[in-house]
């Protein structure tokens, strides 16, 4: 990732998963995107970026929201404190349920053993 960005491109490393571009505003701020099963996801169609879900910078003085659809910006509604609220209760809900799926293939195998030992267990006990 440069260090300085150029205003109207959107930078993507594939490698560290990461895209950056410069807000759509012109107040020049650095808005990074990590890339990701439950954090942005970048398409390219044409030579043109997409990225979803939306861009909120509620983080910034400008409080920008848009879409980078088809590498046009889009402008939505400025963010109330509710959805603001709301869009980080969805984010960790996404990130919870992506690390629990892949928790519960591990922990299901595990259970499975531990009941397996147990009839065992139960059979030679019965055997005295
Ligand atoms: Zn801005």
């Amino acid at each position: 990732m440069p260090k300085e960005l150029e205003s109207g491109l959107l930078y993507v490393s594939e490698e560290f998963e990461v895209a950056g571009h410069l807000c759509a505003c012109g107040c020049r701020a650095k808005v990074m995107t990590p890339l990701g099963p439950t954090e942005w996801s970048f398409e390219e169609v044409d030579g043109q970026p997409t990225l979803r879900p939306s861009i909120g910078s509620w983080q910034l003085p400008c409080q920008s929201h848009y879409w980078i659809i088809g590498g046009t910006v889009r402008w939505s509604s400025k963010w109330t404190p509710e959805q603001i609220e709301q869009g980080r209760r969805g984010e960790e809900e996404r990130t919870r349920a992506y690390f629990e799926s892949r928790k519960a293939a591990k922990p299901g195998r595990l259970a499975a053993l531990w009941h397996w030992l147990k009839e065992l267990a139960g059979r030679a006990f019965r055997r005295r």
